[in-house]
């Protein structure tokens, strides 16, 4: 089944018209949700980002979000999903092809689930980026529809043997494609600060609570290319790629190459926050 404005239907019953604004001008705001143990994973925070987003872009929702939240919940049970993702996006709706803003168009919201188990052979080992020119739009922290930078730089990172690409602006690291970036230097932890130039993710919101219980000091303050390529530990931060050593950057070796302690108690703690929260 897949949610459908306000109604769970099977795919085959539904069409996207071609006048739907996301599908013309990426007109829309979306989530991605994790599911562990059939419970969604901070679902509160993605659906309060998910408002926040359409907010920042003039667009209401065409019902509350507590109602949103109950169709979502319905969708994971009836689809038996146990562990995967949860993609939900808020279009601008169906209307004559025209940039302004349609008078008459509802949003259309629609949701779908996706099975998929936890990246075991990534988190475990690591992955390996490249850095990339940051050539998106200056409102980073809106999590919309329109995607091309970032498909352009995963693509690089793809044409590179690697699995992500590290964003760079005027010398300093933004975030990844579709990721949070986050450095060890002497201990301390350092990512970019919340403001327009990233996406401020969920897990690397949660990563904050964690390294607090853990006593990992934190530094949400700009760092430099040279800054990352002398880390002693990088790793990024996502709902499905959760906390990811990254132990490659532009083919030289991050440390000793392989995942480091920090990021190592990080990610046990974050499995920890898993159970915590999705075991009753
Ligand atoms: N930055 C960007 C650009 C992203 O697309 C994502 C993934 N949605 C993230 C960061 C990580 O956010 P989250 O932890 O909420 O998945």
């Amino acid at each position: 089944m897949i949610l459908y404005d306000e109604r769970l239907v099977s795919r085959e019953e539904t069409d996207i018209d071609i006048e739907d604004r996301a599908y013309q001008f990426g007109d829309g705001v979306y989530e991605m949700i994790r599911v562990y143990h059939g419970r969604p994973f901070y679902m509160d925070e993605h659906l309060a980002r998910l408002e926040r987003s359409a907010t920042e872009i003039r667009l209401s929702l065409p019902y509350p979000i507590t109602r949103l939240k109950q169709l979502l919940l319905d969708l994971i049970q009836q689809n038996h999903l146990e562990e995967g993702n949860v993609y939900i996006q808020v279009s601008r709706g169906v209307a004559p092809r025209y940039h302004g803003f349609p008078e008459q168009a509802r949003p259309l919201v629609i949701a779908y689930t996706q099975h998929a188990k936890r990246p075991l052979a990534e988190l475990n080992h690591g992955i390996k980026a490249v850095t990339t020119e940051d050539i998106r739009w200056l409102r980073c922290d809106i999590k919309s529809l329109n995607l091309l930078g970032a498909v352009l730089a995963k693509q690089t990172a793809i044409d590179h043997g690697a699995k992500e690409a590290i964003l760079v602006r005027d010398g300093i690291v933004t975030e990844g494609s579709s990721t949070n970036i986050f450095i060890i230097k002497d201990g301390t932890l350092h990512t970019h600060p919340a403001n327009h130039l990233i996406l401020n993710g969920i897990t690397r919101q949660v990563i904050f609570k964690l390294a607090d219980e853990c006593e990992i000091p934190i530094s949400e303050t700009t760092f430099s290319k040279e800054a990352l390529e002398s880390a002693d530990e990088v790793f990024l931060s996502s709902t499905t790629m959760e906390i990811c050593p990254i132990v490659e950057i532009d083919g030289r070796p991050v440390g000793q190459g392989v995942p480091g302690p920090v990021t190592k108690q990080l990610q046990e703690a974050f499995v920890n926050e898993i159970k915590r929260t999705t075991l009753a």
